[in-house]
């Protein structure tokens, strides 16, 4: 390897010093701006900064995530959309199955496990649903005193 190879490289950091590179390698690090240290361990790198090329790569980044994102929102949207399907039909399944327990019910029934609802021979039941079978009976009571006389009729 003759003198012609090597280069001598001024450290970026002040009164450090200059030290011998291969010219080669100088040559793709100046091309490249990646990072290479000097003997004393200090990092840096050529500039090769060209703000038209940066905004030209930071747009083609921005195209390229629009246009994950896009793929991904129209997963999601597809998604959604199976999931709604499923949720309906689970919600009036669930809706079917309530009315047909409430129907021939008077008083607390657990509709669920740990979920109550209560109805009234009268007709009357509950839309909103409770944790617990008291609370159920509870407001059972309350609408048979509100609107039953003692005899359990309805008035009118
Ligand atoms: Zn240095
Ligand atoms: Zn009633």
């Amino acid at each position: 390897m003759g003198d012609t190879d090597i280069v001598r490289v001024s450290c970026a950091t002040e009164n450090c010093g200059t030290f011998p590179m291969d010219k080669a390698l100088n040559k793709r690090l100046r091309r490249s701006g990646n990072t290479f240290t000097c003997p004393a361990g200090h990092k840096q790198s050529y500039n090769t900064t060209d703000p038209k090329k940066e905004l030209r790569e930071e747009i083609s980044r921005l195209k390229q995530k629009l246009s994950r994102t896009e793929g991904r929102l129209e997963n999601y949207r597809d998604n959604l959309s199976d999931m709604w399907d499923d949720l309906r039909e689970e919600r009036e399944l669930r809706e079917a199955i309530e009315k047909s327990i409430l129907e021939d019910v008077d008083g607390a029934v657990e509709i669920l496990e740990g979920r109550w609802k209560w109805a009234c021979e009268c007709g009357n039941k509950t839309t909103a649903t409770y944790d617990t079978e008291r609370e159920a009976w509870g407001k059972y009571d309350a609408h048979r005193e509100r609107l039953h006389d003692d005899a359990g009729a309805i008035e009118a």
